[in-house]
């Protein structure tokens, strides 16, 4: 198959030190060499090394750039074709004139995504794994990104794996059954049957329970602070800020109503609502308006409920307690240095003893019992640092449910003794849905959909 030759910038646009711009294709030694000069054309020279050398233009002879090019040949190279990197001057300009030298002789400018693309196509990487580079690219923490690189190496495709050979093994199982009737199994196959589903079923059931993690790790817990003036909101904001380094989307505009603010607690990122409303003025309430901070209270997957332990609650405050009961709420107890009036029972009884937190945020007390309280609410035990396999992505989630369906159809129907040709389709189906995670039978549209949402030169 003949593919034409691609041509994109790698780096990212701007200025920089360097920057690379990626030739793959059939071609990519032939049309390098038409704009190269160096001690040896790139056409003689091994795979796998570097060469020093200037592009010019053919016509005119003239240097553009001095540059550095990498030759990797087929197969041995991300997209398992030819593939060259030239490396430059990171000035916008150079660079694209290098580029736009490539395009005149032959090269065609890479769509966003079609370097991974390739490699899928050309059996280097599996789908799951092409996803991965995605979120490598936009992972917004140390931990979203470890998962992401998992999976890129492709542990989540290996548990797929699994899942389907076992299928492909009770298929044939059942299939040994259709063709020899006369032997008559069939209670011992549904039982058989029975036993295999619920195994497969457990698997991904386990996979499942990990998706809320891994969009938590990857997409950061909303989280909204909550309290009445003066309580210490924004001392907590800080705390939290300087506790691990902070990092601040501020997004830029005129309209200031919702500001997101990243922190991480614990590797878990904690995307902040309103912390313009925290950090400015006292009030979250008085800031954006009641409504504004309603709404802002309804999307909150985690809501810091801060109080005065120096005060008794207020009439506002037990009402808010009570709206709230029943949501994912750390009721922080703060000014522990100060003689303490709040009646803690009334929020014990509302959100349990783990979920109150008592702290000085002036004098830095309690800081690890409410990292330890966020990640008790969202990391329940089971899954530990060291298992990275996180279904984060919407696409592999909504298949597991279908793989889900299917095997639970399959199931029921062993148990009200369907014919087993007919439970057959219910697990062949199964295995279709997981195949289409890691690619396998996944149409060309939506092939293109995943990749167009990768930036240029990936
Ligand atoms: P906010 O209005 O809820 O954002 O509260 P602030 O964080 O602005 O704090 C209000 C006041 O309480 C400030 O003067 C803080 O220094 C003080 N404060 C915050 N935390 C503590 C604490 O743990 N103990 C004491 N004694 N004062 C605190
Ligand atoms: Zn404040």
């Amino acid at each position: 198959m003949m593919q034409d030759t691609i041509a994109a910038i790698a780096t990212p646009s701007g200025e920089g030190g360097i920057a690379v711009i990626r030739v793959s294709g059939d071609e990519a030694v032939a049309i390098s060499d038409r704009v190269y000069s160096g001690k040896s054309k790139l056409a003689d020279v091994a795979t796998h090394t570097v060469h020093y050398g200037h592009i010019r233009e053919p016509e005119s002879g003239a240097r553009i750039e001095e540059v550095l090019v990498t030759v990797m040949r087929a197969p041995r190279s991300f997209t398992k074709e030819d593939v060259v990197e030239i490396s430059c001057h990171g000035g916008f300009v150079s660079v694209r004139k290098v580029l736009d030298l490539l395009l005149e002789n032959g090269a065609r400018l890479a769509e966003p995504g079609e370097f991974t693309k390739r490699a899928f196509l050309n059996g280097r990487i599996d789908l799951s794994q092409a996803e991965a580079v995605i979120d490598l690219i936009r992972a917004k923490s140390d931990r979203a990104f470890k998962i992401a690189l998992k999976q890129s190496e492709g542990s989540l495709s290996k548990r797929i794996k699994e899942l389907r050979h076992r299928l492909v093994e009770l298929m044939a199982h059942i299939e040994v059954n259709i063709d020899y009737p006369e032997h008559d199994v069939e209670e011992l196959t549904n039982a058989f049957i029975k036993t295999k589903c619920t195994e497969a079923l457990d698997d991904i059931e386990r996979l499942l329970a990990s998706a809320q993690q891994g969009k938590i790790l990857r997409e950061g817990l909303t989280t909204a602070i909550i309290g009445r003036p003066n309580v210490g909101k924004s001392s907590l904001l800080n705390t939290l800020a300087q506790e691990e380094r902070a990092i601040v989307t501020d997004i830029a505009g005129t309209t200031r109503d919702v500001v997101e603010e990243y922190v991480h607690v614990n590797g878990i990122p904690l995307k902040l609502l309103d912390t313009a409303g925290i950090r400015e003025t006292s009030d979250i309430v008085e800031k954006i308006g009641v409504e504004k901070s309603r709404q802002a209270l309804g999307d909150a997957d985690l809501i810091l409920l801060v109080f005065n332990g120096a005060e008794e609650l207020v009439p506002e405050e037990r009402a808010m307690i009570e709206e709230l009961s029943g949501r994912q709420v750390i009721a922080i107890i703060n000014k522990l240095d100060l003689d303490q009036r709040l009646d803690e029972q009334v929020l014990i009884d509302a959100f349990g003893e783990e979920r109150v937190v008592r702290m000085s945020l002036l004098e830095h007390q309690g800081v690890s019992d409410l990292e330890k309280a966020i990640g008790g609410l969202f990391f329940s035990g089971q899954i530990e640092s060291s298992d990275l396999t996180y279904v984060s992505n919407a696409r592999h989630i909504h298949l597991l449910k279908l793989a889900k369906a299917a095997l639970t159809e399959a199931y029921g129907a062993a148990e009200s003794f369907v014919p087993i040709d007919m439970i057959q389709i219910d697990i062949r189906n199964a295995w279709e849905h997981l195949g289409e995670i890691i690619g396998d039978s996944v149409s060309e549209s939506l092939i293109d959909q995943i990749f167009s949402q990768f930036c240029l030169g990936k």
